[in-house]
């Protein structure tokens, strides 16, 4: 799923290549992916794009006349930007993998596309993002945070510091992926109680969180939106390297159930050399 640094990324690419120009076309594929209908798609035919940013995980394109096309890549979806599109035929609604397509007036544009079957990318076309019930409900951008809001946020929340600190409302843009590398790089539990976490704990946590999201994101801007999901994988010490060693401390990284998923995290920095139990499983089996 991209994250705040992918995001950012593709934000940066739509702001150097595509901001000046003037949408030609806007095509629906997957009438399911836009979810508004007022106004229109055909809204946004004849304004320049402005401006692109992020909001948490949501990408921003901003068009003249407060007008903005916000999208939410959800688990599989991504933006690609093409110079130039085979045919100018449009898309016709379909169970291709091209939720949405914006043609722009250099004949350039991007396509929203979104790989499986299961279809969660949400686009949204609205005067004001916070007309998007996700960006309206979202916390202080995890790469902005001061140390005091960042304690406040944290603490705003009782439960595994690993499910509040990938909780939207709590902070914005921390995903699966960097919520494990940020805790890796803290050396804590995914499993520690953020009511319990001292202000040592709280301040390591803050640090490693600017510096592994700040990090992905002077790899990933510049980088071809092609490239970037390489990009994220290199950089990654725990995240989806369960089975291989740990590059701090050598021991096996372990992967244990969470949520609806599962996260990665090496027992040597992070939980005293102890393998977490797998809770959904012991309940299982009991
Ligand atoms: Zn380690």
């Amino acid at each position: 799923m991209p994250e705040l640094p992918e995001v950012e990324a593709l934000a940066d690419h739509l702001r150097r290549r595509a901001v000046g120009h003037q949408v030609g076309r806007v095509e629906v594929a997957a009438i399911n992916a836009l979810k508004t209908y007022d106004p229109a798609p055909d809204a946004a035919v004849g304004r320049t794009v402005t401006d692109a940013g992020r909001h948490g995980k949501f990408l921003d394109v901003v068009f003249d006349g407060d007008l903005h096309l916000v999208v939410h890549l959800a688990l599989a979806g991504w933006l690609h930007y093409r110079e130039s599109f085979p045919s100018a035929v449009p898309l016709r609604p379909g169970k291709g993998p091209i939720a949405l397509r914006v043609r722009l007036d250099d004949g350039s544009g991007f396509d929203l596309t979104e790989a499986g079957t299961q279809k969660s990318l949400a686009a949204y076309l609205v005067t004001d993002p916070a007309q998007v019930p996700g960006v309206a409900r979202l916390g202080p951008d995890a790469l902005d945070a001061d140390l005091a809001t960042f304690t406040e946020r944290l603490r705003s929340r009782r439960g595994q510091v690993k499910g509040v600190l990938t909780d939207q409302q709590v902070l914005a843009g921390v995903g699966n992926a960097y919520s494990d590398e940020i805790l890796h790089a803290a050396k804590l539990s995914p499993f520690a109680l953020t009511g319990r976490l001292t202000e040592a704990q709280l301040a390591t946590l803050h640090e490693a969180t600017r510096r592994i999201l700040g990090d992905a994101v002077t790899r990933s801007v510049g980088q071809r939106a092609a490239e970037l999901k390489a990009e994220k994988r290199s950089g990654l010490n725990v995240h989806a390297r369960t089975g291989l060693p740990c590059p701090v401390c050598g021991d096996t990284v372990r992967e244990v159930s969470f949520a609806d998923s599962s996260l990665q995290y090496c027992p040597r920095c992070q939980t005293g050399g102890k393998p977490l139990a797998d809770r959904r499983l012991s309940r299982i089996v009991r």
